[in-house]
């Protein structure tokens, strides 16, 4: 296992070969099985998360599946059973290393970054966010043998409708997604509040957003922003997030549409309808997401 960050020390029985670096303990850990462990810290190395990363806001640990393949070439795959083309990640090799990384934390969910599975959601990210971490499973070639994701009850996501040629880099979106919300990691977490799929702001998509200069190219900032009026702000903001999520997501408009005319008739249940139309709450049950 590779760690990556700032850390401190903590005591282990694994053994020796397998524990590179000592790690920060108690904190968000991301442990990563990959064929490639170069791949990481990646893009999570820089800006926010990079800092946060080398502060021991959260950890990140690879645990290269290289390691635990079989025989004199360390092979890791095979062919799929049935005939076809590529090649499969075999059971008794993804086992080996997903023991390893429970070694780390039995607690933490393990998910296989994967096509099938069910979209990546801010709520699904904040809901890791909350826990102790999480294992991700990279996968590679044609994937990975069934029978060992139904072994370790091994959740499915997706970070889209395409095909990557490997897990790493939906992994790294996951992650990037997740350790933005934990405390601390970003400079200024108000900027969490009202952002697209929040809480704050209802599960819309964020208003459009302008800086410096007043003028470009012909182009003016909206007088409203520049008026200081923050009620008529806050208002044109709103309703721009409102026009936005209507013309580009249908599907979060009908939910947000929903849950106002419901919390319109009880406003006791305006909190609990806003989180239902948002996508920031927790995990949910399929059906309901
Ligand atoms: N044969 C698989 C299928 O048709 O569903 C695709 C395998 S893909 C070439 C190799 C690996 O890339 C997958 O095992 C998965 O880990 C990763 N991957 C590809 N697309 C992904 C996506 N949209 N979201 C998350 N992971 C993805």
């Amino acid at each position: 296992m590779k760690s990556h960050g700032r850390l401190t020390a903590k005591p282990s029985l694994r053994p020796r070969e397998l524990m590179t670096e000592p790690q920060v303990k108690d904190v968000w850990t991301a442990r990563i099985v990959t064929l490639f462990p170069e791949a990481f810290p990646g893009i999570l190395g820089l800006s926010l998360t990079g800092k946060a990363l080398a502060q021991g806001l959260w950890n990140l640990q690879t645990i290269p599946l290289r390691e635990f393949g079989v025989g004199r070439h360390r092979n890791v795959d095979d062919t799929p059973a049935g005939g076809g083309a590529g090649m499969v990640i075999r059971a008794d090799v993804m086992d080996a290393a997903l023991r390893e990384a429970k070694q780390g934390s039995s607690a933490a969910p393990v998910i296989y970054m994967s096509p099938r599975g069910r979209p990546l959601t801010q709520a699904r990210a904040r809901a890791l966010a909350e826990g102790p971490g999480v294992t991700l499973i990279c996968g590679r070639f044609e994937g990975v043998d069934q029978r060992v994701l139904d072994a370790h009850d091994v959740e499915e996501v997706s970070i889209g409708d395409y095909v990557l040629t490997g897990g790493e880099i939906a992994a790294q979106v996951l992650i990037d997604a997740t350790v933005r919300l934990i405390p601390r990691v970003l400079g200024n977490q108000d900027s969490l509040a009202e952002e697209s799929f929040s809480i704050g702001n209802r599960g819309l998509l964020e208003h459009p957003q302008y800086t410096k200069p007043a003028q470009w190219e012909g182009r003016e900032i909206p007088e409203v922003l520049l008026s200081g009026n923050h009620a008529a702000i806050s208002d044109w903001r709103q309703a721009e997030a409102e026009r936005l999520t209507k013309e580009r997501r249908p599907d979060l408009w009908r939910a947000w549409a929903d849950a106002s005319s419901a919390a319109d008739m009880d406003p006791t249940k305006d909190r609990q309808l806003s989180g239902a139309s948002d996508q920031s709450r927790g995990h949910r049950e399929p059906e309901k997401e």
